[in-house]
């Protein structure tokens, strides 16, 4: 199988980058990523490797999709802009590169008539939505443009799959967090930001009172539900969306004490304002990427926060 890798060189592509070069069905691994949030030092272990081909080029531009996806039998799209709060600050780039970016690579695997196209969805499609677990046929408001950017994904595959018989999985991730993940610039994610923090003997900030919790999820298990889905040969698994996370609820005040635990320091964090479009409480019912996709995380949150902080350790 030769598979398109869309963002490729940012934290989750690059992770299912390497597992998908270990795994004896994939023939070639094309990554397309401009390298806006990504980057080469992400992939510089396989970049050179004979079965990947990488292509700097944008999403947003379709002849550029078009080129890269020539010859694919599959597509993995993890390419977007993140972060609810750059678009809140900037809603126009973040609608164009998640959402007519996506259409262009859903557009071009029905050009060039490449069936299976697994995406990156997201938990913040359930947005305002008070239900606890999350399940996938119950979503609320989105309150974030990013939000709102990742529901029209969802909207755009299930519309490809019914008119141009695309086998299209999303995965709504929740919270992923792991090796190069980046700690870098005003978007960086909490995890990250918290290794940082301890790792230079500095207090983080906790938007809010701390209480927030989330299904944090350590990458492998992204990495594990992508190749699932790029396999799958049960009919019922496709044209679906599925919450890819642990299962289990942890607030912000107790992931960083494990993070302490971990570093063997204790560092009071420092309390702030909590942020907008954030949501409350967040937990997944996987369930349905169970029964479906076979789906089974294999990293629990206490053992990936040790291997994530022990990564942040050794780049430094
Ligand atoms: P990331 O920023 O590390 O990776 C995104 C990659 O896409 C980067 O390499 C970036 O350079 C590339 N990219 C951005 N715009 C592009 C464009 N216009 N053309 C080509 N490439 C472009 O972020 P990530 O955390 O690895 O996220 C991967 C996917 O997972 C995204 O779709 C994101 O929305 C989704 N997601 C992530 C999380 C999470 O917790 N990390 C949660 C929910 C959903």
């Amino acid at each position: 199988m030769n598979i398109l890798l869309t963002g490729g060189a940012g934290f989750i592509g690059s992770n299912i980058a390497e597992a998908l070069l270990n795994n004896n069905r994939v023939h070639h691994i094309t990554i397309l990523d401009n390298l806006s949030t990504g980057a080469l030092h992400n992939i510089r272990a396989i970049q050179d490797h004979v079965k990947v081909t990488f292509i700097q080029g944008d999403i947003r531009d379709y002849p550029t999709v078009l080129k890269a996806a020539n010859g694919a039998h599959a597509i993995c799209h993890q390419a977007a802009l993140g972060s609810v709060p750059r678009s809140i600050n900037d809603p126009l780039t973040s609608n164009e590169v998640n959402i007519t970016g996506t259409l262009c690579v859903f557009r071009a695997a029905v050009e060039l008539g490449i069936r299976r196209v697994v995406y990156a969805a997201s938990s913040s499609t359930y947005g305002d939505s008070p239900d606890l677990p999350k399940r996938e046929d119950r979503i609320g408001k989105p309150l974030s443009p990013y939000a709102v950017t990742k529901l029209v994904n969802e909207l755009y595959a299930d519309v490809f799959g019914k008119l141009y018989g695309l086998e299209l999985v999303g995965l709504r991730y929740f919270n992923i967090f792991g090796p190069r993940q980046s700690p870098q610039g005003p978007y960086a994610a909490v995890i990250p930001l918290f290794c940082q923090a301890l790792l230079e003997g500095r207090s983080p900030t906790i938007n809010g009172d701390g209480l927030q919790s989330r299904d944090f999820t350590y990458v492998d298990n992204a990495v594990q539900a992508n190749l699932l889905a790029l396999f799958a040969t049960e009919p019922e698994a496709l044209n679906q969306v599925y919450n890819i996370a642990c299962g289990e609820q942890t607030t912000l005040n107790d992931m960083y004490a494990h993070l302490q635990q971990t570093a063997g320091v204790r560092v009071p964090p420092v309390y702030g304002p909590a942020r907008t479009g954030d949501v409350r409480h967040s937990l997944a019912d996987i369930s349905k990427a169970t029964r479906l996709l076979g789906y089974h995380p294999q990293v629990d949150i206490r053992t990936g926060l040790e291997r994530a902080f022990q990564w942040y350790a050794k780049s430094r």
